[in-house]
């Protein structure tokens, strides 16, 4: 009888599991973001989200330095 209720609760308590397993993952979201930012300007160390914006950065800042091999 008792057996449906039990098997309910655990499935809230796995619920709440899940949910704290989601709010752990925000940390892995902010440690791919600071891999992402790993990019830095081999002339100037400025960070760098993206390739794109590193080689617009890089035209724009430092024509006259050699490309760095990042972005060739
Ligand atoms: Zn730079």
């Amino acid at each position: 009888m008792s057996r449906g209720l039990a098997k309910q609760q655990a499935k809230e308590k796995a619920a709440k599991k899940n949910q704290k397993l989601k709010g752990s993952s925000k940390h892995d979201h902010k440690a791919a973001r600071a891999a992402q930012l790993k990019l830095v300007c081999s002339v100037c160390r400025a960070p760098m989200s993206d390739k794109s914006v590193y080689k617009s950065h890089f035209q724009a800042k430092h024509p006259k330095a050699p490309t760095p091999p990042e972005l060739q």
